[in-house]
């Protein structure tokens, strides 16, 4: 019998619209992870919304060539449902796309998602305790709203000086364009992060030409990957136990990187020499390798894994350019020392807009504020969770939850685990509502920012996307994420406000019954 959220089963509806128990948004490994573990926990009332016409969020989005996460497969998974059909130790984009359509489908998560339905507003009703949704596809209504929109969902694109005269072909990294296959085409390409080391080994074969934009060159080490064998696999699906103990050691050593990002730089000294040792052997030439030595301590950005990233952008049909785009015209780009290159496509693997996300307008609480108004440009929220005045809602790969080191997927499987529990209690108590105190909030990213002032993210000399338009780090988790799993065991409700369902009105209640 599925349980119901304070007090969902004597007022079903309100105003015609069922009333859900939660309703989540976002079909990533965040509102899959969600959507699952209610339905194991029998709570079957509730609705999963996506915009995109598929399940996968990143991974359905991300479909540029050489798409790949840089977490090993083992680790980047459910715990609860290991794939002992990964084929690389690092799994690629199709590979991930086709695991997450398998987990909705497996575990019973299709019958509840809505996909093309665009989550325009959220507001709570504090009178009837309960969050009305307008989306693409219709109104719904729902006690709890779980809000796992993703951290790198909304892509960003620099505004360009003369970008709308372009002729040619234009296109970010996360909405690739298919149809233009590059072939013989003169392309520019801008980025230097992790996708612009992804994509460029694959499509500098094939272009005539690749001007590739970099103001600032990575860190970058040589990758690890390699085929899963035939053998292993079925050894992993013979013997189960094996492939857990083989998250268990990668995820060890990714925790000992955590060490040296938070604590005690000299951890970092060992990866700093692979990474200056890969150049060498792979850039013989001394002036190309001052170019493609960054100027800021490793792991301030994000750590880049490649072995074929150097050798790609030594071709002869590779032109790097470190003055940035001053200009874009009908048919090429002007760099920053005036000169001009003639394009056909202009690719941007410019990444993301992790502080600003649309989602956080459309989300309004207690007092008819957006998120975007309270937060205004610094996100931060309570466990990365939770937020004062905004009841009954859980947020998903929130403010500060981003890590350097490990992955994201074990971040969201704690979060779900409160989520849960915050579900849990709320039944158990018989309340309707939580809203944490804005004082725990308070003091949770004070201690945050105190500590996040001593990473080498703060201080590393880098300029990141760590760092929202008020130049707070705003997006990364400052520690191991085992200490994060801890904090987010139980729902702690002390830091919170809980309220009892408040009476129905009558008028509403007759209503409701009829
Ligand atoms: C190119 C790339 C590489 C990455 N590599 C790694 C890696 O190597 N390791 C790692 O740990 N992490 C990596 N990440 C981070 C990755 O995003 C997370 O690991 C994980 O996939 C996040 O899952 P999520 O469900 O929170 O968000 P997402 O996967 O982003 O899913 C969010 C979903 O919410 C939907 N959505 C957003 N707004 C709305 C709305 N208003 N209405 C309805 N639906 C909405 C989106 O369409 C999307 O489908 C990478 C991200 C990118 C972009």
């Amino acid at each position: 019998m599925a349980p119901t959220i304070g007090r969902s089963d004597s007022f079903p509806r309100v105003n015609g619209t069922h009333v859900h128990d939660v309703a989540i948004v976002g079909a990533g490994f965040g509102g899959l992870g969600m959507a699952i573990r209610m339905k194991q926990a029998g709570m079957d009332d509730f609705v999963l919304i996506e915009r995109g016409d598929d399940v996968g969020g990143t991974w359905w989005a991300n479909s540029y060539p050489g798409c790949q996460c840089d977490i090993p497969s083992n680790l980047y998974s459910f715990s609860f449902a290991p794939n002992p059909n990964w084929d690389r130790a690092y799994p690629m984009r199709d590979q991930i796309l086709e695991y997450l359509r398998d987990c909705a489908e497996r575990f019973g998560i299709l019958p509840h998602t809505r996909l093309n339905s665009e989550l325009l507003e959220a507001t709570w009703v504090a009178d009837e305790q309960r969050w009305e949704l307008e989306t693409a596809s219709g109104p719904l209504a729902a006690r709890v709203l779980v809000a796992a929109p993703g951290l790198l969902s909304e892509p960003s694109s620099p505004a360009l000086p003369g970008l709308e005269r372009f002729q040619g072909n234009a296109f970010h990294t996360a909405e690739w364009d298919h149809s233009d296959d590059l072939t013989g085409k003169r392309v520019a390409l801008l980025g230097s992060g992790a996708t612009a080391v992804q994509v460029v080994p694959e499509i500098q074969p094939r272009v005539a030409k690749l001007h590739l934009f970099q103001r600032t060159p990575p860190w970058v080490v040589p990758h690890t990957d390699h085929p899963v064998t035939r053998g292993m696999r079925e050894l992993y699906r013979r013997v189960p136990p094996l492939q857990t103990l083989s998250r268990g050691v990668v995820y060890t050593l990714r925790e000992s990187v955590a060490v040296g990002i938070t604590r005690d730089r000299r951890w970092l000294k060992a990866a700093e020499l692979n990474a200056r040792l890969h150049l060498r052997r792979q850039v013989p030439d001394p002036e190309l390798r001052g170019k493609l030595t960054p100027n800021y301590e490793i792991f301030c950005k994000r750590i880049i894994l490649s072995s074929k990233w150097y050798p790609a952008i030594q071709e002869p049909n590779v032109d790097i350019v470190s003055s940035g785009v001053e200009e874009v015209r009908k048919h090429s780009v002007v760099d920053g020392d005036g000169v001009e290159r003639e394009i056909d496509t202009l690719i941007f693997a410019t990444g993301f807009k992790p502080a600003e996300l649309p989602i956080a307008e459309r989300i309004r609480g207690r007092e008819g504020s957006s998120l975007a108004e309270v937060w205004n440009g610094s996100p931060e929220a309570y466990l990365g969770t939770t937020v004062a005045g905004f009841p009954n809602l859980l947020f998903l790969y929130g403010p500060n939850l981003n890590l350097g080191h490990s992955s994201i997927v074990y971040m969201l499987e704690s979060q779900i685990a409160y989520a849960m529990d915050a579900l849990r209690t709320l039944q158990l108590r018989g309340a309707a509502e939580f809203d944490v105190r804005a004082e725990a909030q308070a003091a949770y990213n004070e201690e945050l920012q105190e500590r996040l002032s001593r990473t080498v993210w703060n201080t590393g000399g880098c300029g990141s996307w760590y760092f929202d338009r008020n130049g707070r780090n705003s997006i990364q988790w400052p520690g191991f994420t085992f200490e994060f799993r801890r904090r987010t065991r139980r729902f702690d409700a002390a830091a919170y406000r809980l309220a009892p369902p408040t009476p129905v009105p009558a008028t509403t209640a007759a209503s409701a019954a009829s």
